[in-house]
C-alpha cells in the first residue's frame, strides 16, 4: 500500500496513550515540545462517556460482558483478550492471554487504580538473591517522579514506614468496609500485615478535580475525574498546551529510519480512511504497551537493523513476565443477616496486605501482595456466583428472595498477586505465518512458570484459606493441586505483562540504558511497562507513569543541550 508522507516535522511522536504515553506527553508539552500522540482507538471523554451513574436493569443485558467489554457492558475500557483482526499466536503448549485496550487513555479508562511504589529491594533483586537481574536505576532515581506523581494524580494511602513499601505523599484513606474490619481482625491475629490500600482515587479535593463521591464504580470511569485516568488527567492538560496532535484510529506500523540509524517517524494505518501515512518526528517514544512495544521493534527491520529496530542484543521480545495471581473466596457465616446499609465507598479496596515474610524461611524467593474483595456492591448480572455455592442457599419463589436478602454481602474474596522472576522460556517474536487485518506481522507468544512461581502460588492458597478460616468462613472450592499449578493464573491474565524492552547498562544484554534511550538508536525511547527489568510484588502502573516521566524529562534535557 502505497504511504501518504507528511511534511511537518514534530519534535516529537508518541505511540499509545495509556499510563506511559499519556504521561509522556503531559511532560513534554509543558516542557514546550511539539508532540503528536498516535492512537490505535478511537476517542473518550469520561465526563461524557461513562456509564458511572447507569442501572443495570436500565440493559436488558444487565451489565452482562460483552465481546469488547469483557469486564461487563458498562465497563469504561474498549478492548479485550482478543480483538477483531488483530489475532496473536501461541506455541504450541503454551497458555498465555493478552489483555489490550483500544481506546484514549487505554487501560487506564478501566484500571483497579491499585498505585504501589515499588521499594528499594525491588530494583536491586539480583544483588540480594541472585535470580534475574538488578536494574540499572534505584529507588533514590525514582522517588523524585514517584513524589511528582502523587501531587499531580493524588493518591490515598497512610505513612506506615515498612522497608520495602515506600510511603507517598497520600490523601486521607477511607475508612475500612464491614467485612473489611473482619479481614483486618483475621489478619491481625494471624500476623499478616494489613494496612489502608493505595489507590489513584481523590479523597479531597485536588488539582481543579473534585474528591470521590463513593459511588464504587470506577471502573467505568469517573464523570467527575475524581480518579485517575490518562485520558481526563495527562492527556486533557497536554492538549490545553496546544502543543498536542492526538491522532486516533491510527495503527502504527513501523518505526522509519534514516542511514545514519536515527528514527525519523512512524509509519501508521489511518484505520478511517483505509489508508497508510507516515508521520515524521525527531524523536520517537513507544507507549503502545509493553508487548506492542517489542511487536513495532522487532517489525522495524531494514537493511541496517535485520532484526528488528534497537535489537542487536537479540533482547526485544525477552525477559517478560506477569504478576503471578491466585484467587480464593468464602462465605463468612457472621456477615449474613446483617442490618442493610451503604458500603458503597470507592472503586476498589480500602484496605490490603502488603508482602509481610522474610523468603529466609519460605522455599520461594519473592513476595506477593493480597487484595481483598466482598461487600454489597451494586448487583448486576451473575452477581453473588450463584447462590447455590452458599452452604444454606437455594430455593424458589419467596423462600430464594429471603435467601438473596440474607446472604447478599456475605462472600470475601483475596486474590494474591505476586513476583513472577523472568525466564529463558517466556518471550514473545514475530510469528512468520500469521499477521493482523492491516498485514502486520503478530506477535507468537511462548510462556512457562518454574517452580518458584508455583511454590509461591501455593502459598497464596494456604494463606488465602487460613484468613477465611480465621473469619469463621467456608472456602467455596477446594484447594487445587500441583496438576493446576495449585491455582495459578494463566501467564498474561494478571494484565501486568512487562518487559520485553528492557533496560540494563550493558548494551548486549539490554535493549535501553538507563534512561529508557535505546542503546542502538539515540532518538528512540520506550516509556510504557517494556522497560521494566523485574516485575515486583507491586501492580506496575505507579512506576510506569514514574519512569515515563522521568524519561520525558531526559528527552527535554538532551534536546536543550543540542543532543537529540
Ligand atoms: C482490568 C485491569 C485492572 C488493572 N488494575 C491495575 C491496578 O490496579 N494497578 C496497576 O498498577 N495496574 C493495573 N492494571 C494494569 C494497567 O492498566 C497497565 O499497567 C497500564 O495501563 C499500562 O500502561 P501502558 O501505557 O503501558 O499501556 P496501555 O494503558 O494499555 O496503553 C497502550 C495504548 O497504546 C495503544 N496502542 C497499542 N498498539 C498501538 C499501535 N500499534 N499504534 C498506536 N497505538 C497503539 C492502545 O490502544 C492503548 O491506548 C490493570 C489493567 C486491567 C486491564
Ligand atoms: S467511586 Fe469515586 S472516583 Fe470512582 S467513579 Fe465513583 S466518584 Fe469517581
Amino acid at each position: 500500500m502505497p504511504i501518504i508522507p507528511q511534511q511537518r516535522v514534530y519534535d516529537v511522536c508518541v505511540v499509545g496513550s495509556g499510563a506511559g504515553g499519556g504521561m509522556a506527553v503531559y511532560a513534554l508539552t509543558q516542557a514546550g515540545a511539539d508532540v503528536v500522540l498516535l492512537e490505535a482507538g478511537g476517542p473518550w471523554d469520561n465526563a461524557t462517556d461513562s456509564a458511572m451513574l447507569t442501572w443495570p436493569y436500565d440493559s436488558p443485558r444487565r451489565g452482562g460482558s460483552t465481546r469488547e467489554r469483557p469486564f461487563g457492558e458498562f465497563d469504561a475500557c474498549v478492548g479485550g483478550w482478543s480483538i477483531d483482526g488483530e489475532p496473536y499466536t501461541r506455541a504450541a503448549g503454551t497458555r498465555f492471554d493478552w489483555w489490550r485496550a483500544r481506546m484514549v487513555g487505554g487501560r487506564t479508562n478501566h484500571w483497579g487504580r491499585i498505585s504501589l511504589r515499588f521499594g528499594p529491594y525491588d530494583f536491586r533483586r539480583k544483588s540480594i538473591d541472585g535470580l534475574g537481574d538488578d536494574w540499572p536505576i534505584s529507588y533514590d532515581d525514582l522517588k523524585p517522579y514517584y513524589d511528582r506523581v502523587d501531587r499531580l494524580v493524588g493518591i490515598f494511602g497512610s505513612a506506615e514506614n515498612l522497608p520495602n513499601e515506600p510511603d507517598g505523599i497520600f490523601l486521607p484513606p477511607p475508612r475500612p468496609r464491614c467485612y473489611e474490619l473482619l479481614v483486618k481482625q483475621a489478619a491481625d491475629r494471624l500476623g499478616i500485615t494489613c494496612i489502608p490500600s493505595r489507590l489513584s482515587i481523590l479523597t479531597r479535593a485536588h488539582n481543579n478535580r473534585p474528591a470521590c463521591h463513593y459511588c464504587g464504580q470506577c471502573n467505568r470511569g469517573c464523570r467527575t475525574h475524581s480518579n485517575f485516568s490518562s485520558t481526563n488527567v495527562l492527556i486533557a492538560p497536554a492538549l490545553e498546551t496546544g502543543r498536542l496532535s492526538l491522532i486516533t484510529n491510527a495503527m502504527a506500523r513501523e518505526i522509519t529510519t534514516n542511514r545514519a540509524g536515527h528514527a525519523t517517524g512512524v509509519t501508521y494505518v489511518d484505520k478511517t480512511a483505509g489508508v497508510d501515512r507516515h508521520v515524521r518526528a525527531r524523536v520517537v517514544v513507544l507507549a503502545a504497551s509493553a508487548l506492542e512495544s517489542a511487536r513495532l521493534l522487532l517489525n522495524s527491520t531494514s537493511p541496517r537493523f535485520p532484526h528488528g529496530l534497537a535489537n542487536a542484543s537479540g533482547v526485544v521480545g525477552r525477559y517478560i513476565t506477569d504478576t503471578t495471581g491466585t484467587d480464593v473466596a468464602g462465605f463468612i457465616p457472621a456477615l449474613q443477616g446483617n442490618v442493610p446499609h451503604n458500603e458503597d465507598g470507592v472503586g476498589g479496596m480500602h484496605l490490603y496486605m502488603p508482602w509481610w515474610l522474610d523468603n529466609r524461611t519460605l522455599d520461594f524467593p519473592r513476595g506477593y501482595h493480597i487484595e481483598v474483595w466482598g461487600g454489597r456492591g451494586v448487583p448486576s448480572a451473575g452477581f453473588m456466583g450463584g447462590i447455590h455455592r452458599y452452604p444454606p442457599g437455594g430455593g424458589y419463589g419467596t423462600a430464594l428472595k429471603d435467601q438473596y436478602r440474607r446472604l447478599y454481602g456475605t462472600t470475601v474474596g483475596f486474590s494474591g498477586r505476586g513476583e513472577m522472576i523472568p525466564n529463558d522460556d517466556s518471550y514473545c517474536e514475530i510469528d512468520p505465518d500469521a499477521v493482523d487485518r492491516w498485514g502486520i506481522p503478530v506477535l507468537r507468544f511462548h510462556w512457562k512458570w518454574t517452580d518458584h512461581e508455583h511454590r509461591q502460588v501455593k502459598h497464596m492458597q494456604e494463606t488465602f484459606r487460613a484468613l477465611i478460616a480465621e473469619m469463621g468462613g467456608q472456602v467455596f472450592d477446594p484447594m487445587p493441586g500441583p496438576d493446576r499449578g495449585f491455582g495459578i493464573a494463566s501467564g498474561g491474565s494478571i494484565i501486568h505483562e512487562l518487559g520485553g524492552v528492557r533496560m540494563g547498562a550493558d548494551p548486549t544484554s539490554a535493549v535501553l540504558n538507563a534512561w529508557c534511550q535505546a542503546h542502538d538508536v539515540k532518538n528512540l525511547f520506550v516509556a510504557d511497562g517494556g522497560p521494566f527489568v523485574t516485575q515486583a510484588d507491586k501492580n506496575p502502573t505507579w512506576t510506569i507513569l514514574a519512569l515515563a516521566w522521568r524519561t520525558a524529562d531526559r528527552i527535554t534535557e538532551l534536546r536543550r543541550r543540542g543532543d537529540l
